[in-house]
């Protein structure tokens, strides 16, 4: 955890954030704190022989709500990782998959590790025995707790998980849907890699839609030729720059990493930036920008667009007065903190929350989920069959109209979509329908003024509502 003084800590932060929402719409005191209370937390210590030498490895999975099953959530590997940020981050999830109808209820578990430290079969090893922990004590499973990529783990991690299940549960015929974000050639699924950078993509372009939201925000007009500065290129950072500057025309200004930040303010091509930082490991020396030692100070740079993609508690009391963002996205998880949140409100800076904008990730995990359980890839069924059914209906029209219709024409009638397609499609669908629910709620109720407290204000009702229908056991 990042722990910055005078604030609260970071699951205090996202808590101080649910009471208010909770008090806009005066949620009774029980059923408060049944949503906000974290159901089941593990730690665990389990050693590993390491070069010969044995090391003891700490880990957390915690189990925020169980309403929804299963409970759904990454696992982070970092050096700085804490039983409070795991809690934080697994509240997080439940709030996250509530707004974007995704059933599951909310989980998070982390291993405290510096990946870079280790050799990869020294990683599988750790991880293999991570997820037994995590099995052993009924914390992973396709029906009950299924984890996914999150900061330091990803596709490779997922496979290895998903292989320790398998060889401890053969018998399970859904045992790959123990955990999502998996290789394609081992039940991953089109398009999940890059699913929480696109989600943000698509959440941007949902307020851009909106031409009061965009007025709220001090801007006009359309995405296109917007200017903004993106922190961490990480899976998520990378993607979300990428797919905005290159799809939307989004001029990204600045770049902040580990190491410094980059600046050009005609835009950062973020393909040859990412080939920089894959040859030589650093920002450091790319030729089409400028460099600034003070990398989180770039976080105060003019703008209209600032996204923060990498930890959590970035934008914080001590700098949150500077910022000079019109828009801020919270790709990242917890990015600004509460007291941060609160100055940024009153300065009349619009934020869209973490909640609702890196929620492209879990979305398409429940694709991925969905499509495990029921054995077969999203598409197979239908796509022939709809392009059959399309050149019929072309060849129809034809027939009737006695016209042509042109080759292209004829070929997007005739196209039946496939895995990738879908996935889009259905993350698309999933990001405008939340933003316009959160919309909704922010109209509907005079005492509420930001996208945060409107996206839990949404989120809790359907929490709250699921345990009011069922009661509590
Ligand atoms: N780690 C991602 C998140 O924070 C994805 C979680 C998932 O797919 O379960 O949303």
């Amino acid at each position: 955890m990042i722990a910055i003084a005078n604030e609260p800590s970071f699951k205090e932060s996202v808590d101080l954030m649910v009471d208010r929402a909770m008090a806009v719409i005066s949620l009774d005191d029980g059923t408060a704190s049944a949503i906000k209370s974290c159901n089941s937390l593990l730690q665990v210590k389990f050693p590993v022989k390491i070069r010969g030498k044995i090391e003891v490895f700490t880990g957390w999975r915690a189990t925020h709500s169980t309403h929804r099953l299963p409970s759904k959530g990454g696992i982070r590997y970092a050096p700085y990782a804490d039983q409070d940020e795991v809690e934080a981050l697994a509240a997080l999830m439940t709030y996250k998959c509530a707004l974007v109808d995704v059933p599951f209820g909310g989980s998070k578990g982390a291993l405290l590790i510096n990946p870079s430290h280790y050799e990869r079969d020294e990683l599988e090893m750790i991880t293999r025995r991570f997820a037994h922990e995590l099995i052993r004590k009924g914390f992973l499973s396709p029906s009950t707790n299924v984890p996914a990529p999150d900061m330091g783990t990803g596709q490779r991690e997922m496979a290895w998980i998903a292989d320790t299940y398998k060889h401890l549960h053969p018998e399970d015929i859904n045992y790959i849907a123990c955990v999502t974000g998996k290789p394609l050639h081992h039940g991953g699924i089109h398009g999940r890699v890059e699913a929480t950078g696109r989600g943000v993509q698509y959440a941007v372009r949902e307020f851009f839609r909106h031409p009061e939201d965009i007025k709220s925000a001090n801007m006009e007009g359309s995405l296109h030729g917007k200017t903004c500065v993106i922190q961490g290129l990480g899976n998520v950072g990378y993607h979300a720059s990428k797919f905005l500057s290159e799809d939307d025309g989004v001029i990204i200004t600045a770049v902040i990493e580990r190491d410094g930040a980059l600046i050009n303010n005609e835009g950062i091509n973020i393909e040859s930036l990412n080939q920089h930082i894959i040859e030589h490991g650093s920002i450091k020396n790319y030729p089409g920008a400028t460099l600034e030692e003070n990398g989180v100070a770039v976080l105060e740079k003019e703008c209209d667009m600032l996204i923060p993609a990498a930890l959590e508690s970035q934008i914080t009391l001590e700098n949150a007065d500077r910022i000079n963002a019109k828009l801020i996205v919270e790709a990242a998880n917890g990015p600004i903190t509460y007291g941060a949140d609160e100055i940024l409100n009153k300065k009349g800076t619009i934020i869209i929350p973490d909640a609702y904008a890196n929620a492209g990730g879990v979305t398409v995990s429940y694709f991925e989920w969905i499509r495990n359980i029921s054995h077969i890839r999203m598409g197979r069924m239908q796509k022939r069959h709809d392009e059959t059914h399309g050149s019929q209906i072309a060849a129809m029209l034809e027939e009737l109209t006695g016209n042509t219709i042109s080759e292209n024409l004829k070929k997007s009638v005739a196209h039946g979509a496939d895995e990738l397609e879908l996935v889009r499609s259905g993350l698309d669908d999933t990001m405008r329908t939340a933003y316009q629910q959160i919309r909704e709620t922010l109209m509907s109720n005079e005492n509420i003024n930001d996208l945060r407290t409107a996206s839990y204000v949404t989120s809790i009702t359907k929490i709250a509502r699921s345990y009011l229908d069922i009661g509590v056991y």
